[in-house]
């Protein structure tokens, strides 16, 4: 296939997948079934979006971020999900070319902005995602043939995934022993079950890293805004509390499955 239309294709294929990802993000998170409606709606006043106010990012625009019926402000997550899904599609296009890895990527990236969306929205990362989500991790890392990050065969799943979600299942243990109180969720650890078992061990804790490091100015914001708004008892109080640690570790999973070679070789000071 021509390279330029592949990329096209890869990045409308994302801007599609965004979409639906923000809208099963949203039917999940409030309960709703996954099929029912069929058509897409708008959240506040149950209007059925037409055709047009339904194409990805342009029909946000054209409606200036708001429902056309009753005026409601359409969330900006909606059209920055749709741009994430169509960059990370574009940036999977050009690392693996075309052919399965590249559908499997895509697939994962979709997935992990759904777990982000959900886990922004409610604090949860729902089983009925994470644990068949790590399921076909494995089934992938089985029966793709090795390219870049993913393919990575089936002992090195297996290995991931103890040492993803055994990892942090300890920590999470230990947490709850030392502190006496929750700190991670066992939802992150079935999380990191899935990235294990896609990427490999060595994903796992640079997967912490790059979650850690993208957490914590954001958390540090929403922490001094939850102050302001004097809700929170005090800085480190506030941090724990002001976002879920889900979105971040789904950010440093995708950027492992798009650059982690070539961060860790920088990294390692290796040409
Ligand atoms: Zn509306």
């Amino acid at each position: 296939m021509d390279h330029s239309l592949f990329l096209i294709l890869a990045a409308t294929l994302g801007l599609i997948l965004g979409s639906f990802a923000t809208c099963a993000a949203h039917r999940l998170a409030t309960g709703g079934s996954l099929t029912s409606p069929a058509r897409s709606f708008c959240p506040a006043c149950g209007h059925t979006l037409t055709w047009r106010e339904n194409i990805p990012l342009a029909g946000w625009l054209l409606q200036g971020g708001r429902c056309r019926f009753c005026r409601a402000r359409i969330p900006l997550r909606y059209p920055l999900s749709e741009l994430a899904c169509a960059l990370f599609a574009l940036a999977a296009a050009t690392v693996f070319g075309f052919g399965w890895p590249f559908l499997v990527a895509v697939g994962f990236g979709t997935l992990l902005l759904v777990l982000s969306l959900i886990d922004l929205q409610t604090w949860l990362l729902p089983d009925v995602l994470t644990l068949p989500g790590a399921g076909l991790a494995l089934l992938a890392s089985t029966l793709l043939p090795h390219a870049h990050t993913l393919g990575i065969g089936w002992r090195a799943g297996l290995l991931g995934a103890a040492v993803g979600g055994g990892g942090l299942w300890l920590m999470a243990w230990a947490y709850r022993r030392i502190r006496g109180e929750d700190g991670l969720g066992l939802g992150d650890a079935k999380l990191m079950l899935l990235v294990g078992a896609l990427l490999g061990p060595v994903a796992v804790p640079l997967t912490l890293f790059a979650g850690a490091v993208l957490a914590l100015p954001m958390g540090l914001v929403a922490a001094r805004r939850a102050a302001q708004e004097g809700e929170g008892t005090g800085a480190g109080e506030g941090l724990r509390t002001a976002l879920p640690f889900g979105p971040f570790l789904c950010a440093g999973a995708a950027a492992f499955l798009l650059a982690g070679p070539q961060f860790l070789h920088w990294w390692l000071g290796r040409p």
